[in-house]
This record gives C-alpha cells, structure tokens and sequence, in this order.
C-alpha cells in the first residue's frame, strides 16, 4: 500500500457544493478551485435560479454572491431559512458595509469572504466549513442511553446494572461512526472502508456484522431486539436518534 497524496485525497469526502455568482470569470474561477479539492460544484448565475436549484438538490454547502440579477442572495438566503434549510453558506461579498454582513449573518450565513479573495482561499474557508460540521456532529464523550445505560467512549467503558463492560477499539470506532452518521444509513462497506480502513470493500462482509451482534449486547437495553442499532434490510445499519 502507498501513501501517495493523491490516493489520500480521493479518499476524502466529496461534497456537494452550488456556486451563485453572477461575474462569470470568477464563476468558473471558483468552480475549478472547489472541483479541483475533490468536490462536485453546481453552477447558479442569478438569484432566481440559486433558490430554484438549491431547493430542488441536496448540498452540502452553497457559495453564494451577495449582489445578484434578480432577488439578491440576502433574499435567497432568508427565504432558504424560513424554508427551513440548514445547508452550510458562505456569502461573497464586495461590499465592505459591516451593515451588510451583520445583515447577512441575521439572514443565516454561516461564514463570508470579502472580495477580493483568491479561489484557493475560499476552498480553505470552505474546508473549514465541513471541518466545523464533523466537530459538531461527533458523539459526546458519555453516551446516555435508554435503559440507563452509559457509554464512555473516552475510556471505552459501558455502565449499566452496576457493572462496567470494556468495549473493544473496534466497538468504540463503530458506534462512533454509526451516531456521525445518524442521519443516514450506514453500510456494512461504509464501515469497512471508513472504520476497517479496508482499501477496497470486496471481503467478506459478515466480519461487520459479527462485530454489531457484540456491540449490541453491551449497548442494547434488549439485546434481542436491538432499537439503537437497527437493522435496515438489504441495505445495513443505522443509529436510532
Ligand atoms: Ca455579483
């Protein structure tokens, strides 16, 4: 196995990001600095079209200019907030009022830049961005469970019934990575390449679920009826909150 940097790159998570900006040079500028850090870029070039297509995708984050034909992207902003979209945005502006960027920040932005700005500087503030997301999505330290059940996944330690039950390394990777992901299915590859760090997923499977009926029986309140780690059929597992 090499540790060649482009192997590790293509190993990182790609993103889906949309680019609202309506000066074209700086469009493609900016959408050739985001591609070429390993993400996906859809394009907007007016306000209208930002909140059509950021409505109707899923991304993950959105670079959105301030000054645009048509609603401006403060509108967008607010009405993607009032609808309730919590999609990471950066905002662009050229305006150097603070008013304008206290209003943006009302409006939901999550972070700005000041033009001008290279493009390599908005793919760091951007990384920073998703950075900021795995801090927040990562489990705390105590777990409390139901079934007055505790995990410590600092010390890999499970209390319940007055007893403490060791997890294994492996255990505590996985359920980490199993609560990260709440909000969607994991699969058995997932955990193979992402918790096994298997190059490739082409192995034998059952490995994963072996490992899950062991977790289970230190961390489910019934163990035979799993409700925190939940089977979802043909597909893998998935974290009950
Ligand atoms: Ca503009």
């Amino acid at each position: 196995m090499t540790t060649d940097p482009n192997t590790q790159a293509s190993q990182k998570a790609t993103r889906k990001i949309l680019v609202v900006e309506d000066e074209e040079a700086l469009a493609l500028g900016i959408r050739d600095a985001i591609e070429h850090a390993g993400h996906t870029v859809s394009m907007a070039h007016d306000g209208d079209a930002a909140l059509e297509i950021a409505q109707a995708g899923s991304f993950d984050l959105i670079v959105l200019d301030l000054m645009l034909p048509g609603q401006s992207g403060l509108d967008v902003l607010r009405k993607l907030r009032a609808n309730q979209h919590t999609v990471r945005v950066l905002v662009l502006t050229a305006l150097a009022d603070e008013e304008d960027l206290i209003r943006g920040f009302e409006a939901g932005a999550d972070d700005y830049m000041k033009k001008p700005f290279s493009p390599r500087e908005l793919v760091a503030r951007i990384e920073a961005q998703f950075r900021r997301d795995k801090l927040e999505s990562a489990p705390p330290a105590m777990l409390e469970l139901p079934g007055d059940i505790k995990v410590d996944l600092a010390r890999l330690e499970v209390h319940r019934d007055g007893t403490t039950i060791p997890l294994t390394p492996r255990e505590g990777d996985i359920l980490s990575y199993l609560i990260e992901h709440h909000d969607r299915v994991v699969t058995r590859e997932d955990l193979l390449l992402d918790v096994w760090h298997y190059q490739s997923a082409n192995v034998e499977t059952r490995t994963v679920d072996i490992h899950i009926v062991g977790l289970r029986r230190k961390v489910e309140p019934e163990p035979s009826k799993p409700t925190l780690i939940q089977t979802v059929r043909g597909k893998g597992y998935r974290w009950y909150s």
